[in-house]
């Protein structure tokens, strides 16, 4: 495995391309703007769906699953959200195809084997799903209904990057119903929370919870919620969404329910999602020139026990003391794997498992057993110490925990020296310029505003911040009165 990154001042999304390759996360396929995930980044995203799909459950939600396919008359039933994905949707026509005439041994598609209808494929699933909840909910005692969905997606997008951004991505996505409003609005905020809890707990990755604008909103809802992170090149990334669909598709599929007090009313909507993007926020918040940095709750493997003898004597010897080494570990749900391959020397493997991320490595040696020592390297910080046996495991388990940590603090730091308040355009453009990040300025609320900053400067509103704080003030582009400070970046 050839490491050789280039660096990230050089050229950071080279950097990033390289690396997803070369760590064997993901690979480009036959399809363009596909992905193939490999074993290495499926288990990292495994662990990301086992941590959400754990919290998701504590909440109450329940996992289903539908279908892939949505026939074009339910899709376009909600006109906004099918407005809103309509140019990025793929469809199926037909179902068959036949030999070709033409074209010996080649196939066409069969052109009497057209479809009666189109179907779409799900680019999101609010219309097959609440075109199915139609027939589940009659009265509010059919009521909430927690789903989610763990599934793949496609939107035909048009640039595309490995994880980032995909034609074809995995997410889940919940779709809940609710008697009330007031209910639904707290389902949206609560997911919010979950996914900042768990971005920041799990991924060690510092985000802003806040509100879409208007024109950044989910086509289709009334509110999206969303958090944002930072990456190392200044650039935001949305890390995820919860949106608050108000009544709309229950107005567009026709789901009423009787309430308790006798009324037939229209449902209240929600949904939420975050995909295998957050493979890509992971690898640009935490990752280095040498390669990938795992934070430790999300490293398929956590230790890494790397073997240096010259003879099979030695081999066996430290084998023999790595079995107990591992087992101990292991006993404290630390997961390790023991490097024994005599295919590979120690140099290589050392720098295999550094650009694969692996947090923490032993190396041990023919002295170290006589010294009763072995030599333990910090992927994040790149440093080295000598540890005795003795009680080793009760320091590796604090030093995981420590790493975690750490890695969350490098980010945080980053991000909030990363945020700059700017009151006038000349500064605003200055900053994006120099030194990029999150803008903290006033805005006149107005999407003519918002669209001309764009065309301008690429930069976009990330968000209203939760902890928007009124403030009166004059837009930092028209002049005109503002109520508050908002979020400007560029953005993946
Ligand atoms: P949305 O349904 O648009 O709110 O998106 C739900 C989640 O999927 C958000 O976290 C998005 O950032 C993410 N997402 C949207 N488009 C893509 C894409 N093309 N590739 C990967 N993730 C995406």
């Amino acid at each position: 495995m050839s490491k050789n990154l280039t660096k990230r001042a050089e050229d950071y999304s080279k950097w990033y391309n390289e690396l997803v390759v070369k760590a064997d996360l993901a690979e480009n396929s036959a399809v363009r703007g596909c992905m193939v995930i490999k074993p290495y980044g499926f288990a990292i995203w495994e662990k990301m769906q086992a941590e959400l799909d754990r919290m998701f459950k504590a909440t109450g939600h329940q996992n289903a699953y539908f279908p892939l396919f949505v026939p074009k008359s339910l899709f376009e039933a909600e006109e906004k959200n099918a407005e809103g994905f309509a140019k990025e949707c793929a469809v199926v026509t037909h179902y068959r195809l036949q030999n070709d005439p033409d074209r010996p041994g080649k196939l066409r598609v069969d052109p009497e084997a057209k479809l009666e209808e189109e179907l779409v494929v799900r680019p999101t699933s609010e219309a097959i799903i609440w075109n199915t909840y139609k027939g589940w909910i009659q009265s509010y005692r059919d009521l909430p209904i927690l789903i989610n969905q763990w599934a793949n997606v496609v939107r035909w997008e048009m640039r595309t990057r490995l994880f980032l951004r995909t034609a074809e991505f995995l997410w889940q996505e919940g779709h809940t119903a609710h008697a009330t409003e007031a209910e639904a609005i707290a389902e949206t905020e609560q997911m919010n929370d979950i996914y900042a809890t768990f971005v920041q707990n799990f991924m060690a990755i510092p985000v802003i919870k806040g509100v879409k604008t208007e024109s950044e909103r989910f086509a289709g809802a009334v509110d999206t919620h969303c958090i944002e992170a930072l990456m190392q090149d200044g650039k935001a990334l949305q890390a995820g969404t919860s949106h608050f669909l108000g009544q709309n598709f229950a107005k567009a599929f026709d789901v009423k329910f009787a309430s308790k007090e006798g009324t037939l009313d229209y449902v209240w909507a929600t949904s939420w999602g975050v995909s295998t993007r957050l493979m890509g926020a992971l690898i640009m918040t935490h990752s280095d020139d040498q390669g990938l940095v795992l934070p430790p709750n999300l490293a398929p493997i956590q230790v890494v026990i790397v073997p240096i003898y010259k003879t099979d004597e030695q081999r066996d010897a430290i084998t023999a003391k790595v079995e107990t080494l591992k087992a101990v570990l292991e006993a404290k749900g630390i997961s390790v794997k023991y490097d024994n391959r005599d295919t590979y020397r120690p140099g290589a493997k050392f720098a295999q498992h550094e650009l694969q991320g692996v947090p923490l490595r032993i190396a041990i040696g023919s002295r170290d057993l006589e010294n009763g020592t072995v030599e333990l390297a910090r992927r994040d910080n790149l440093t080295k110490e000598t540890v005795s046996f003795e009680g080793i495991e009760d320091h590796i388990e604090g030093l995981l925990k420590t790493i975690q940590e750490d890695l969350f603090n490098k980010a945080l730091h980053f991000r909030d020296t990363h945020i700059t308040e700017v009151d006038n355009f000349e500064d605003f453009k200055t900053i994006l310029d120099t030194k990029t990040g999150f803008i903290s300025a006033h805005w006149d609320g107005t999407p003519e505003t918002e669209t001309k900053i764009k065309e301008l400067t690429k930069a976009t509103i990330r968000c209203i911040p939760n902890d928007f704080e009124p403030e009166k003030g004059q837009c930092v582009y028209s002049g005109n009165p503002s109520k508050g400070r908002v979020l400007f970046a560029k953005a993946y």
